[in-house]
């Protein structure tokens, strides 16, 4: 057993990031200088989109992307809970409602079959979760979104640096949100993105992020002289800073160093969990690369319960993690949001969220550290199925 706890995800952090933001420090700028436009087109040329919005964090970039396609009181938006409470929050935020689709058992991603028959003319936007870095079905929400007329947005906290059919998960759908949280892909601390290809949306994404003011004189509406702009919406302060967007660059230099080696690990997992009675691992269709985020599995509940199994893993010093409690689960969904009755509606989001736990993977993480948790994870297989 190992003697020190292993977390389920961390940071990675070079000394040339550490450079990277020490040079900001001694310049001139802190917030609001070169480094934020230079990330921002890094992740952009990265993801193959036209623009990249840099915010303050994954919240407040979906926050923009929500306002950005015009969601706002009384309308809704589908998506699924087997997310962070963030990706329905920011709906709330603007006075709208979350409706839940059903997930797929296989993958935990939102199931283009269970959104169908939510759709309404209340319907805005369909949100997809690349939950665990593996992308969500694009050609099928696209066409959905497409045949409802309304915005399809990712939320792609876990999948930057993942593909889809050959291509960069960030402008497969009308707006692709990051986030730079310490545990994610790359990190600024804290951090977010929305990406788009459509100018109008970028437009608007900028006033949100900056209080609503335009600067830019093509589109005032007065010009009184050169001190003047003009708050023209209510928008927010949720700009990233130089000093972040500078972390950001660096750690953006080894993003595929990073993918490279989570996918190492969960080659080795995947291996290991072939012949397991007691931990199923989640599919990764042929057509995709995932970002591996995370590593779920499902726990054999006639064998083990789940919570067993993360405190006899917790016992041997392995951070597992329940990812994620459904959002209609938490108390404010069930007393504000309607959450029993979306509880009943989304039978498999209820049986996963009953059996899953992450198991540890981040960069950093030494071969030792994986056979730490494949051990442990033999133990169990011994003690529970023998
Ligand atoms: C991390 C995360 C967010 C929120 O990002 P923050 O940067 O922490 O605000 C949103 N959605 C998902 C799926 C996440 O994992």
């Amino acid at each position: 057993m190992r003697n020190n706890w292993l977390a389920y995800g961390r940071q990675s952090i070079s000394e040339d990031d550490i450079a990277a933001v020490v040079d900001v420090l001694h310049s001139d700028w802190l917030t609001q200088g070169p480094m934020i436009p230079e990330f921002e087109k890094r992740i952009a040329t990265t993801c193959g989109a036209k623009y990249a919005i840099a915010f303050s964090n994954g919240t407040a970039a979906l926050h923009a992307a929500y306002y950005a396609a015009g969601i706002g009181v009384g309308d809704e938006i589908i998506t699924t809970a087997m997310t962070f409470a963030a990706t329905s929050n920011a709906a709330l935020y603007l006075g709208a409602t979350p409706k839940f689709a059903d997930i797929d058992l296989a993958t935990g991603l939102i199931s283009p079959s269970s959104i169908a028959p939510l759709i309404d003319n209340k319907t805005k936007a369909i949100v997809a979760v690349d939950y665990a870095g593996h992308p969500s079905d694009i050609d099928e929400l696209q066409a959905l979104a497409n045949s409802a007329n309304v915005a399809f947005i990712v939320d792609g906290a876990h999948s930057l640096g993942a593909f889809y059919k050959q291509r960069p998960v960030g402008a497969l759908a009308d707006m692709t949100t990051f986030s730079f949280h310490a545990v994610k892909t790359i990190t600024t601390g804290e951090g977010g993105m929305v990406l788009t290809n459509k100018e109008d949306l970028c437009h608007k994404l900028k006033l949100f992020r900056t209080h609503g003011i335009e600067k830019n004189p093509a589109f005032l509406i007065d010009d009184e002289g050169p001190w003047y702009h003009e708050m023209q919406m209510l928008g927010y302060n949720y700009r990233l800073t130089d000093i972040q967007a500078a972390l950001g660059i660096s750690q953006l230099s080894r993003l595929e160093q990073f993918i490279d080696r989570r996918r190492q690990i969960a080659a080795a997992y995947r291996k290991h969990l072939q012949d397991s009675a007691l931990f199923l691992a989640l599919q990764e269709k042929s057509f995709v690369k995932s970002a591996y985020h995370l590593f779920p599995v499902l726990v054999n509940k006639e064998k083990l319960e789940r919570k067993q199994a993360v405190q006899e893993l917790h016992k041997d010093n392995i951070g597992v993690q329940v990812h994620y409690i459904p959002s209609y689960k938490h108390p404010y969904y069930q007393i504000h949001v309607n959450g029993k009755e979306w509880q009943k509606k989304c039978p498999n989001t209820e049986e996963f969220y009953s059996r899953v736990l992450s198991l540890p993977i981040f960069p950093d993480m030494s071969d030792d550290d994986v056979a730490s948790v494949l051990t442990a994870l033999d133990k169990l297989e011994h003690k529970y199925i023998g």
